[in-house]
Parts: C-alpha cells; structure tokens; sequence
C-alpha cells in the first residue's frame, strides 16, 4: 500500500501521511458499506434523521478544529474554512430534516385509464453512493452529495481530494464517532483511488471536479451503466445593467472573483459591463480589487493556490489575454509570486481567448464592456460551462427575464452566489459545467430511484389489457378515448 501525503501549500511542511487505497482496499470498502447500507435504508426515517443531526453537532462543536484542518491542507484562511463549515452545516441539517417529507411514499392520481388503481410513488435509495470530491472546498462542495445521499438512505464511500485527505479522514471520523456503522467512510488516495471507487460495484457516482476528469469517470461508469452526478467547473459572467448598483456590482464582483482566490467553481470570472457605466466600474472594481491583499496570515482576504499546478494556468491565461489585445487595469502576469496571486483585473479581452474559454481557478477578472444586457446574454450563454451567472440591475422584470435567459444553473440577481446559503434550491449545472444537482428536494432525488407501485384495488369497468377483452369493450374504449382527445386540445 502506498502512502499520501498532504503538505500545506504555503510551507510545504508535511500535515499527514495517509495510507492510499488500492483497488482492493476499496473493494473491501463497498463491501462494508453493502452491508452498512441495508442496515441504514432499515433504519426509521427519524432514526436517520438523528444520526445527521448527531453527526451535524459534531461537525459544529469540532469547527473550529475542522477550520484548522481545512487550512493547513487548502491555505485558506480560518474565516472562510470557518464559512464553508456554517454553509455545509445549513445543507446537511435541511437534508436531515427534509428526507423523509420529500421521498416517502405518496399517493398519485391514477387517471381515467386506470380508475380501478391505486397509483404510489416512493423514492427509494441507490444502495452505495461513492462520492468523489475536489480541494477547493473540501467539506462544503463533497458534503452537497454526502448529506443529501446518506439522507435518501444510501452508505456513502468519499474519495477526497488528495490535496484535502485529512479534511475527508475528519468528516468520516466524525461519523463514526455518532453512528455504530460505517454508513460514511472515506478512501484516501489520488486519481487512481478515485477511478477504483467508479469502478467498484458502487450503485451510483457523485462527482465534483473538473470537466476533464468527469468525462473520464464517465466513460468508466458507461461500463457497468452506472448513475453518476457531474458537478464540474465553471465560467462564471457577472452582468451589469446601466441602472445597476455600480457600487455593489463592483463590490460583489471582486468578492466572486478573488474570494477563495478565485477557486470557486461558482466564482466570477467573466464580467459584461452595458458601455454606458463600464468606466465608472472599471473604476469602482479596480480600487476594490487593488486593496485585497492574499497571505498566510488569518487577516489575509485569500490565501495562496492551493494546487501548485493551477497557477502556471492562471499565468497562460492571463499572457494569453494580454497577448491578443487585452489590457491589465491591475496587476498582471507579475502578480504571480507562487504560492499567492495578488489580484489581476483584465479589461477589452478577446472572447476567443483562453481567459474567457476556459475555467481560469485564480484571483482574476476579467471586465468587457458590451452594448446592451441583450449582448451580454449571448455572451454568457456562448460559454461550453453553464454552472451560475449574476446580474445587476434595478429593474426587477429585467432581472428575472435575464435569470431565465441565461443557460445556467443558478443565476443570483443584485449579488453573487445567493444561491449557496439556500438549501431548498438545488445547484448544479449544464454543459461542461455537469449534470444532476445536488441540494433541496432535488438534490435528494438525484439518490434516490423513484419507484413506482401500482395496487389494483377492483377491476376495471372497461378492461382491454387481457386477450378475451370483449369487441364492444374495445369499441367504448374507442369512443371515450375519442372524446376526451379527439377534440385537438
Ligand atoms: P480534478 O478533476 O482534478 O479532481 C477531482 C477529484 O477526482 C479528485 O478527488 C481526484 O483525485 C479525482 N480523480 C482524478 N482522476 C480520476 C479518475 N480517473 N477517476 C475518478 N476520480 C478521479 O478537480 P480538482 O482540481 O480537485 O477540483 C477543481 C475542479 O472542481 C474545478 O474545475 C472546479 O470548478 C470544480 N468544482 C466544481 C464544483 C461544483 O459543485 N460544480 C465544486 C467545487 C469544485
């Protein structure tokens, strides 16, 4: 067995050593957590619903030493390892308490075809889940899956990041510590434990990642036709409106843009300013953007790249963007003083250019200016990603024309990311930014298989679903069906 380990990415001073799970470390792993499973998906909803809400208060009492995990492996600073937990938290509570509401079993109307039915409907649990996770941020983004399966009734088996392994051993010993089980457990490992896990029997796949990886862990689940979930990357636009909020569209756009330094899938990356205001906020997020300052200090707004091979892609881009006509309105390629990023603002980009293709994951924005919202749109939409988008406009009915407009997942007006402290909304993807959602009843759909059951209560007055059905039965069938569908509406 061989062994991970995970350095902070300021020092590159050691924080654990890990044993890394081959191919039948995590065999045995599936095995225990089929077995796990029954026992759980046997379990009383609120008795599931309990062992969340345990494992949810160990999550909070333990904050702050999770924090600590979190930012020796990722470099955040504590607040925002702090924040990820409370949002975190806020889903798996809602998914704890919502399960059993949202999946019972329930009666549907059974239609004038099959009067004589009784017609149920019951979301019943995959079997195991394995959910596989990204660095960025290691507790809120895997626990979107984690939560919402094990709520629907699923083991889950959680292969995260290698760059965050001690932050996924935490989450599992955690668990283990509430439940008798190990309906939770975690695999550590790189790539090579990941595509184990999607090789594995595992009933259904959660990946978090990038778009490159999901296309090959979907060609594995091709083989055995497994479900999988795809929450990939993005390219996010921030839209601003001539009767915008300058001042907050600014603000809201350096905090999309930089926070996490810029390692937010859901972060800004693009933003189309309308011609008329695009100075004033070209202005407005330059001077916002020039006091933020990244270190590995606590009172630092971001840390450094966690990822060291993340930041020769930030610099591609931005030489890319400057090469074809771009303009640095602050800093530039020397900004980048490996581990950290200072903040980079790019105007007059091409759209063609690699800056506005392809997910950048760095401290960067880039700021166009476009003729009208209309323009704006179509650039948005033009991106292979679809994860989020924002606008900023004080116009309510242009705010939400735009929202449905745009081809994304979420859209948040007059702010960015509204959507990550609402657990009843689901949040994933189209194009390569994914498919299927996690979080709110949605999210706990996607674990769960719908079942449907049919009770046949009498028989039925017109009953053609036999071979000795009568040729009058038939006949009125045919007369009734005609009147009720042959009238064209
Ligand atoms: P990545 O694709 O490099 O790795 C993601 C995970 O997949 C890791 O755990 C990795 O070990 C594993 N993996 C690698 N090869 C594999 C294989 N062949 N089979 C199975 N698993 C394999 O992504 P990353 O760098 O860890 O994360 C950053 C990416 O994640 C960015 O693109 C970001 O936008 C995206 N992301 C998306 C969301 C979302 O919810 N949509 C949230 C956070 C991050």
């Amino acid at each position: 067995m061989s062994t991970l380990v995970s350095r902070n990415p300021v020092t590159g001073e050691v924080v654990a050593e890990h044993a890394a799970a081959d191919e039948a470390t995590v065999r045995e792993v599936v095995t225990r957590a089929r077995s796990a499973g029954l026992w759980w998906t046997s379990r009383r909803p609120r008795e599931r619903r309990d062992a969340l809400l345990r494992w949810k208060s160990e999550l909070v009492a333990g904050s702050a030493d999770l924090a600590a995990v979190i930012r020796a492996e990722t470099g955040k600073p504590t607040t925002g390892a702090l924040l990820e937990v409370m949002l975190a938290v806020e889903h798996l509570d809602w998914a704890a308490r919502n399960a059993h509401k949202v999946l019972r079993r329930r009666k549907v109307a059974a239609g004038v075809l099959a009067m004589n039915q009784r017609a149920l409907l019951e979301y019943v649990p995959f079997g195991v889940v394995g959910v596989i996770g990204p660095w960025n941020y290691p507790v809120y983004t895997p626990l979107g899956s984690i939560s919402y399966a094990l709520a629907a009734g699923n083991a889950v088996v959680f292969k995260p990041s290698e760059y965050t392994p001690g932050v996924g051993q935490w989450l599992a010993d955690a668990w283990a510590r509430v439940c008798p089980e190990p309906v939770l457990q975690v695999v550590i490992g790189d790539g090579r434990t990941g595509q184990a896990v999607v090789e594995s029997d595992v009933d259904m796949v959660a990946f978090t990642g990038s778009a490159d990886t999901a296309r090959r862990v979907m060609a594995a689940c091709a083989t055995r036709l497994t479900p999988l979930v795809v929450e990939a990357g993005g390219k996010d636009a921030l839209i601003v409106a001539a009767d915008a909020d300058l001042d907050a569209a600014a603000g809201a756009a350096v905090f999309g843009g930089l926070g996490n330094a810029g390692q937010t899938c859901a972060g800004v990356e693009r933003v189309y300013v309308v011609a008329d205001v695009y100075d004033r906020f070209l202005a407005a997020v330059t001077e916002k953007a020039s006091a933020v300052r990244p270190g590995a200090d606590d009172s630092a707004a971001y840390g450094p790249m966690t990822m060291p091979g993340q930041i020769e892609v930030v610099r591609r881009h931005v030489s890319d963007a400057l090469a074809g006509g771009g303009v640095a309105a602050l800093g530039g390629t020397d900004s980048i003083r490996a581990p950290f990023v200072e903040p980079i603002v790019l105007t007059g980009v091409a759209e063609d250019s690699r800056a506005m293709r392809e997910e950048t994951f760095g401290p960067t924005l880039v700021v166009n200016p476009v003729r009208d919202v209309e323009e704006a749109i179509r650039l948005t939409n033009a991106s292979p990603y679809g994860l989020a988008a924002a606008i900023f406009t004080r116009d309510k009915a242009r705010g939400l024309s735009t929202a449905r407009r745009l081809r994304t997942g979420a859209v948040s007006v007059n702010s960015v990311l509204g959507f990550a402290a609402v657990p009843a909304l689901p949040f994933g993807g189209v194009g390569d930014s994914g498919f299927g959602r996690v979080h709110g009843a949605d999210g706990l759909r996607e674990f769960s298989r719908p079942k449907a059951v049919t009770w046949q209560r009498c028989r039925a007055p017109i009953d053609l679903m036999r071979f000795d059905a009568s040729p009058r039965a038939v006949r009125t069938a045919l007369r009734l069906f005609r009147m009720r569908h042959g009238r064209g509406h």
